[in-house]
């Protein structure tokens, strides 16, 4: 055959005599059939092998056993974004004439899918203040469908108390959905807790290095399966390429916690102990109001902690605009520490009785606590605050 044709064809395809120790990445779109009778047997079921990347690719497939078993459950799937899995795990689960209840402190691009998109399509979402999720029996009613919560919550990681939530869903039939994301698999097991679907945004402690974006549900294989026709259909399944990022990154997810939750834990008690600030919300810290709800239910308090330079915003902005170390941006859960201001960014547009409502003040700043050495992170802070 001719140049251009042989260039094409030659090398592909083959599974080299090598057992390699970590799984090869599977940059393919489409796996190859040896004859009509194979594709007869792929789609009867009857051989567990590939058709399409979109539906399943055995790197994809491979972070995903790891994912599913971070949370110890039946099964996983990982997604192009963590808004690409709460989409398609809402989607899959609920239709027009049923009812969403989710907490009124979720996060934005949450909140948005469900009033924005969702409400369009025929479904009805309600937001449940924090003191009603205290008392979880009386929140579900006759339509609902689905409860979708988050713990710890941005920015006070204010805490849900997971079980009790998750029997109240279990008594009425209702699916409840834990997004974990500022916990991780490491410090918090939703599923263990009685939830019946744990997500969470893998761009932040999972991916762990500010360098992919991608998303996971993990839970029973009935919940679970109709999410992976869903994700096909909306086409939110996540690449080869960074789900190889997201498989190697995992790796290292307990190393990595426990040194954010200790860099965290010494960052918060510096900082309660400062005078020049007014208010520190880590739930690790005997002050924070769901210090004990946190310590029941989590084994680290995690990398996150907020605090208040006296409800001011020219004074927080001031402290942002000093940090030399911390970088100035929005996003978690990295190696390197970062900085943000809520009222800027991630409650920008509140009015001042939202803000109260979320218990955000103007003067709140956000670190997300890297794995750099904990004095030069607490050096940059002081010398921030001065
Ligand atoms: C970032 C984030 C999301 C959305 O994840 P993306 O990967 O940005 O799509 C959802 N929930 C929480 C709590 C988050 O922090």
């Amino acid at each position: 055959m001719h140049q251009d044709t042989r260039v094409i064809h030659i090398g592909e395809g083959q599974v080299p005599e090598a057992d390699p120790l970590t799984t090869p990445i599977y940059e393919t779109t489409t796996f190859r059939f040896a004859s009509a009778a194979a594709v007869e047997d792929y789609y009867e079921g009857r051989a567990s092998s590939f058709l399409y990347s979109r539906y399943r690719n055995p790197t994809v497939l491979a972070v995903e056993e790891k994912l599913a078993a971070l949370d110890d459950a039946e099964t996983a799937r990982v997604f192009s974004s963590g808004m690409g899995a709460v989409s398609s795990t809402v989607m899959a689960h609920v239709g027009a004439g049923d009812e969403v209840v989710c907490a009124a402190a979720i996060y934005g691009g949450t909140l948005h899918f469900l009033q924005d998109v969702l409400a369009r399509f025929g479904v009805s979402v309600r937001f449940a203040p924090l003191e009603e999720l205290a008392e979880p029996d009386q929140v579900p009613g006759p339509a609902t469908k689905l409860l979708w919560f988050e713990s710890p919550i941005n920015p006070t990681l204010r805490c849900v108390d997971i079980a009790r939530v998750a029997s109240a869903c279990r008594r009425r039939g209702v699916i409840s959905v834990v997004d974990s994301t500022f916990a991780s698999p490491y410090n918090q097991q939703p599923l263990a807790l009685g939830a019946d679907l744990v997500m969470h945004s893998a761009t932040k402690f999972l991916g762990g290095h500010s360098d992919v974006t991608a998303g996971v549900v993990a839970g029973r294989r009935d919940l679970v399966e109709p999410i992976d026709l869903t994700r096909r259909l909306l086409g939110t399944v996540l690449d080869p390429l960074p789900a190889a990022q997201l498989g190697r990154s995992v790796k290292t997810l307990g190393v990595r916690m426990a040194r954010h939750n200790e860099n965290a834990r010494r960052v918060a008690e510096a900082l309660e102990a400062d005078p020049r600030v007014s208010r520190v919300y880590y739930p690790g810290l005997e002050s924070h109001p769901d210090h004990r709800i946190a310590a029941a239910q989590m084994r680290g308090f995690g990398g996150m902690v907020s605090f208040d330079l006296g409800g001011d915003y020219q004074r927080a902005c001031r402290f942002f605009d000093r940090v030399r170390l911390f970088q100035r941006a929005t996003s978690l859960g990295g190696v390197e520490s970062l900085c943000s201001l809520p009222v800027a960014t991630s409650q920008r547009g509140y009015t001042a009785a939202q803000l109260e409502r979320a218990g955000v003040t103007p003067g709140m700043v956000r670190l997300s606590i890297g794995l750099e050495d904990p004095a030069d992170l607490m050096a940059d802070l002081s010398q921030a605050l001065a």
